[in-house]
């Protein structure tokens, strides 16, 4: 039992890839793997106790029909243009039909060296791994676009890092992994016809209702526009910061993607900057929708020889009202509120306020206003913050808004209880298992994901996930070398 994969990138689009053998381990060893995410891609559980499954989950077997290639992609990293970008530890293996009709892209990470390399070894550590593939399905189960991952493969090959650590690999599976510097390498070497195929070809696979539009390019890019808006409004809302927003990591399908040292906030910090490398805070949590339209411009100008540049100006223009929109909306959902009244962007800037000043944690204080009711004492948050008094002072706004709603307080508390998570993949989380991993044991990373497949629902005995972190595991440095 296995799966048939079509190449439908490598042949629609076979001046961009490379093909590149899958350099494996000796030893590969399946560690964890998402039943659900097997399950969109039609692939029974009972595969991965097949004797052979790592194999087939870390290139030593192909898949049938599968030729593993490496994309040829640029891109602008912290604000300058690489053109020597392209998948440098990564192949695609192919594509399959999923549940739903649609196709996805296999995607080993860590797969060997390949013409993109550069410096670099083409593996992938176990810690890195295990934080890709928690991320993808943590983001999912939030309801936020994102690649998912099919499985994890660990291994005893060494990999040096600062230290020498384990090499593992992942699947990732997404519609495409077409990304912002896709269209950016055609435009700077200068192909106009090659930037035209792959328009044409991402417009036909992954944008069909563009195609009968006067300009597809244009239409193609105003509906990008509109999904990164919405996903980054989406990650300001849920307080995730990606941490390595360079245009070869941004999704043409606004999906989150290429899960690096991105971090769920613990503590309401605005200026969060989640990657240790990241010195001029250029990719900080508050930076991220000012970052999103940048790349839209980037990838705008990369498509200026299709598109009138009045045209790229208004589809650009969608940006700042989408995204402000949406990002209210979801926030406005978040403090309980059904309806919109033009005080709601004040009462939610006093609220973020709150928590900055107070050191409140982000995600855990919207759960416990969720307990909020109409007496003096107001709600659990209440009993957590330094200044009580202020909280007063704003709580009596609050309770002035929810007067306005028709809700119950237990409607109301019901409605937040299903936007607000409970359990989010905090750091301090993802390193107690990725510690006992390393160790051999895989126990504490699958109860993780166990939990965070339900991140709203209140889970029997599972607490300890939804604590704030520890001193230790306060503000942690990622390394971005992974
Ligand atoms: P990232 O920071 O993960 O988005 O990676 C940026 C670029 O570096 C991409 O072209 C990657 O394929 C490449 N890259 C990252 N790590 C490695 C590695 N260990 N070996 C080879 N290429 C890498
Ligand atoms: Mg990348
Ligand atoms: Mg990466």
């Amino acid at each position: 039992m296995s799966l048939i994969l079509s190449s439908t990138y490598a042949s629609g689009l076979p001046d961009l890839v490379s093909a590149v053998a899958v350099t494996p381990f000796a030893e590969p060893k399946l560690l964890a793997f998402s039943a659900d995410t097997a399950a969109l891609l039609q692939l029974p559980t009972a595969f991965f106790s097949q004797t052979d499954a790592a194999d087939y989950l870390s290139g030593k077997q192909l898949f049938a029909g599968s030729i593993p290639v490496a994309q040829k992609y640029a891109g602008h990293q912290f604000g300058h243009y690489n053109p020597e970008l392209g998948d440098g530890r990564g192949l695609l293996l192919g594509d399959i039909q999923g549940r739903d009709g649609l196709r996805y892209d296999l995607h080993l990470k860590g797969a060997g060296r390949t013409p993109y390399s550069r410096f670099g070894d083409g593996r992938a550590v176990l810690r890195s791994s295990i934080r890709e593939f928690l991320a993808s399905e943590a983001m999912h189960h939030l309801g936020i676009p994102t690649s998912r991952a099919l499985s994890l493969v660990g291994s005893t090959e060494p990999v040096q890092r600062e230290t020498i650590e384990q090499g593992a690999m992942v699947i990732r599976v997404c519609p495409s992994h077409i990304r912002f510097g896709h269209f950016e390498h055609c435009f700077y070497t200068g192909d106009k016809n090659q930037l035209q195929r792959l328009v044409d070809f991402t417009v036909q696979q992954h944008f069909p209702d563009c195609l009968n539009a006067a300009n597809p390019a244009l239409a193609m890019l105003q509906q990008v526009v509109v999904r990164t808006a919405e996903l980054i409004s989406q990650w300001q809302a849920v307080g995730f910061n990606h941490g390595v927003m360079n245009t070869d990591n941004m999704s043409i399908l606004g999906l989150s993607f290429d899960y690096g040292p991105y971090a769920f906030l613990d503590d309401y910090q605005p200026g969060y900057i989640c990657n240790h490398s990241d010195h001029s805070g250029r990719y900080a949590f508050d930076e991220q929708p000012g970052i999103g339209l940048w790349n839209l411009n980037a990838l705008a100008h990369a498509l200026s020889p299709l598109i009138e540049v009045e045209d790229l100006r208004s589809a650009l223009g969608l940006y700042e009202p989408t995204l402000v929109n949406h990002y209210m909306t979801l926030m406005g959902k978040k403090l309980g509120l059904s309806t919109q009244q033009p005080t709601d962007r004040a009462l939610i800037g006093q609220w973020l306020a709150l928590l900055q000043q107070q050191k409140q944690d982000y995600s855990l204080s919207f759960r416990r206003l969720a307990d909020f009711t109409n007496d003096a004492t107001g709600s659990s948050v209440r009993d957590h913050m330094l200044d009580v008094a202020a909280f007063d002072q704003w709580a009596e706004l609050y309770r002035a808004r929810l007067a306005l709603e028709p809700a119950s307080a237990v409607e109301r508390k019901s409605q937040m209880d299903s936007i607000n998570p409970l359990y989010v993949l905090r750091n301090y989380l993802a390193q107690q298992v990725i510690t006992a991993a390393e160790q051999g044991d895989t126990a504490p990373l699958h109860e993780l994901m166990q939990v965070l497949q339900s991140p709203y629902q209140l889970q029997a005995g599972k607490e300890a996930f939804a604590a704030p972190p520890p001193d230790w595991g306060k503000g942690m440095d990622i390394s971005c070398s992974s």
